[in-house]
């Protein structure tokens, strides 16, 4: 028999086309043809068990046969093969009118598919000029046959005289793909894409160390685990053999904190296992580690659509045949399947968190610190997640002690309620900057918690906004007497001439190219005499408008500083005192213009006052710019905040040796 014909493909010049819009992913045929391979295998097997089938089914297994020099590459196995009606029905029109169809309705986003499944077979012809299919079915009585074509849409078909069940597909790899006639080459492609298939997957020979090399054996070389972690029970597995299995992914990383084994059936079929990774401040890096499988065949590195973007930050391995593969990456988002799949994952994983919390909790803290950023990357964006994480997630205060969120609430609510019934939460976020801060803090018998990981000033606004009557304040952002006001404090009365000069005072000999608000309190006279704290909420939106929260306006603002001066601190009165009995008090001011006259008028009159104060201005700068108290205690408070810096350092060194020196050998 010998029979020639066209294959049911329309477009003449598909071959060309398809090696074109597919030029990335060449390398995928090696997986397809070892994935029909396994399929034929597998279905020989279900036959014998079934007892459909009661020949002797032999040692089954997939071989990869290279021949470098003739560039020729094999995919030999003892499945089920194929009789010629099965050549014609599945090759010549289903698998080739298949690829048909399928670049007609993928044809704008073929870029952007991944896996490409549904090209199966065909996808051999973007790397070769010739294919030819080799191949006698189990089936009784059955001829064995032999396909080939050329890659023009003409295919032909003979008798072959293979007598063993089973098919061979040969590839006469064409000249663009001569990496492909490279054993290392498919050595990676199969250590990439067959590592776990079900099926032994032989490729070359084990070789030993004989007479100073390595020397082939007669041992075939298995490259692939036929059950792998993920395929086993939970049940009869220990936590080493999950380390294990984490080490022969990722050999170059760090022993990972926790593990989940998902297994699920109903209503999809998914089996897995991902690991919580040591994160420190490495979100970019790490992402990208968790592997597709589909029946254990490696399908992408890129799991981004199918598991929430926090997931991603997780590695190991899902494997599910009901995640499609063969659509772009748009349309898996809004699949169903897909949202019940990424649904399911981020239960399992709250689950297993919040079951670490309940039985494991000392490890849970021990681990705490690299666990927390993926806790708080998945709260800040899943709302779902975030309601779970509220009952495992840790709270860690100054003291390096750990606290669940009611926990810690139940610590604090009797000393931190303010005067409006809502609980303040203290924070630091750098505990040798706000040092003194956080000792005052404590000394008034707060707790202080530790917020320094790099996502704390976007979690502190969700946490205000999840937590009801609850509010967060950085323990440096007010003097400790106003951080969780009790009741409604008596203001220092002070007339408005006054506290302009204290402003003016202040203002003249703090750093320029700031903004400060000077304002006099009388915070006792054991307190500090100047204070100098951010606003809570200047400060957080500059943060993150750093980090990039689209606030941008609050990041180009000048920084801005509340200065708290105490006016019951005795080195203040001295200077307050000196001000009022050397600075003459401000001359009475020109009348406003009247509000009918005219703008010439108006602006006249303006200019006159304001000549008033600035003369005023001047001399209460001149006053400040002589008096060494004012400078020693104002460096002092800058330096208390790090923020005494070049020659203002140095001239505070200078002039404190000048005050020791008297203050010593005078
Ligand atoms: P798919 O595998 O997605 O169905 P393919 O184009 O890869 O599509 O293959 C088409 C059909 O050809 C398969 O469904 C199978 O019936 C048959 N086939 C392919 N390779 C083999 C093989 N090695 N052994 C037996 N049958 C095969």
């Amino acid at each position: 028999m010998a029979n020639k014909g066209q294959i049911g493909v329309t477009t003449e010049n598909i071959f060309p086309v398809i090696k074109q819009f597919l030029y990335s992913d060449h390398e995928i045929f090696l997986r397809e043809l070892v994935a029909n391979a396994v399929d034929a295998t597998q279905k020989m097997k279900a036959l014998a068990a079934s007892g459909d089938c009661k020949d002797e089914i032999g040692d089954l297994k997939v071989r990869i046969e290279l021949d470098e020099k003739a560039k020729t590459l094999k995919v030999i196995d003892n499945g089920i093969g194929m009789t010629e009606e099965e050549v014609d029905k599945y090759i010549n029109q289903i698998a080739f009118s298949s690829a048909g169809e399928f670049l007609e309705k993928y044809k704008d986003q073929i870029g952007n598919i991944i896996g490409h499944f549904g090209l199966g077979f065909y996808s051999a012809f973007m790397v070769s000029k010739k294919v030819t299919i080799d191949t006698l079915s189990w089936k009784e009585g059955a001829k064995a046959v032999l396909w080939s074509c050329d890659g023009s849409p003409a295919y032909e078909m003979e008798d072959s005289s293979k007598s063993d069940r089973g098919t061979v597909i040969t590839l006469y790899l064409d000249d663009d793909s001569d990496e492909f006639a490279s054993q290392s080459r498919i050595g990676e492609l199969l250590n990439k894409y067959c590592k776990f298939m079900p099926v032994p997957v032989v490729f070359g020979k084990e070789q030993e160390w004989k007479d100073g090399k390595y020397v082939d054996t007669d041992k075939d070389k298995v490259i692939n685990s036929v059950e792998p972690l993920w395929a086993k029970a939970p049940s009869e597995l220990k936590e080493e053999d999950y380390l294990a299995f984490y080490r022969t992914l990722y050999p170059m990383n760090e022993e990972p904190l926790f593990y989940i084994h998902l297994n699920v059936d109903y209503p999809f079929n998914l089996t897995g296992i991902l690991y919580f990774p040591k994160l420190k401040d490495r979100v970019a890096v790490e992402r990208n580690k968790i592997s597709l499988y589909c029946n254990q065949m490696f399908v992408t590195d890129h799991v981004d659509n199918i598991v929430p973007d926090f997931m991603t930050l997780l590695h190991g391995v899902i494997d599910s045949p009901d995640i499609p593969l063969n659509v772009s990456r748009s349309y898996l988002q809004s699949d169903a399947n897909v949202k019940k799949i990424s649904g399911y994952i981020t239960k399992k994983v709250a689950d297993r968190l919040e079951d670490i919390f309940k039985n494991q909790r000392k490890d849970l803290e021990a681990k705490w610190d690299n666990l927390k950023l993926f806790i708080e990357y998945g709260m800040l964006s899943d709302e779902k997640f975030c309601d779970r994480a509220l009952k495992f997630a840790l709270l860690k205060n100054t003291d390096g002690k750990y606290f669940s969120f009611d926990e810690y609430k139940a610590a604090v609510e009797g000393t931190q309620t303010d005067k409006d019934k809502k609980l303040v939460y203290l924070y630091a976020t750098d505990v040798e900057g706000q040092y003194a801060f956080i000792e005052a803090a404590k000394n008034k018998g707060y707790d202080v918690l530790l917020m320094d990981c790099e996502l704390d000033s976007h979690y502190v606004n969700l946490l205000e906004r999840k937590l009801t009557d609850s509010r967060f304040a950085r323990v440096d952002s007010d003097a400790v007497e106003n951080l969780i006001p009790k009741e409604e404090k008596v203001k220092l009365e002070m007339k408005e001439d006054e506290r302009y000069d204290l402003e003016n005072l202040f203002k003249a000999v703090l750093p320029a190219g700031k903004d400060y608000y000077v304002t006099g309190d009388n915070l006792g006279e054991d307190a500090a005499p100047i204070l100098i704290t951010q606003s809570e909420f200047m400060r957080r939106y500059r943060e993150m408008s750093a980090l990039g929260g689209g606030m941008n306006f609050y990041g180009e603002m000048p920084e801005s500083y509340n200065i708290t001066v105490n006016m019951q601190h005795p080195l203040v009165a001295k200077v307050w005192d000196a001000k009022k009995s050397e600075v003459a008090p401000q001359g009475e001011l020109p009348a406003e213009a009247p509000s009918d006259a005219s703008d010439e008028e108006k602006n006249h009159a303006r200019e006159a006052r304001e000549a008033v104060r600035k003369a005023h201005r001047s001399e209460v700068e001149a006053f400040a710019e002589k008096n060494e108290i004012l400078h020693q205690i104002v460096d002092l408070a800058l330096l208390a905040n790090g923020m005494l810096k070049g020659k203002a350092l140095s001239d505070f060194i200078s002039r404190s040796q000048k005050v020791v020196t008297d203050a010593y050998l005078k």
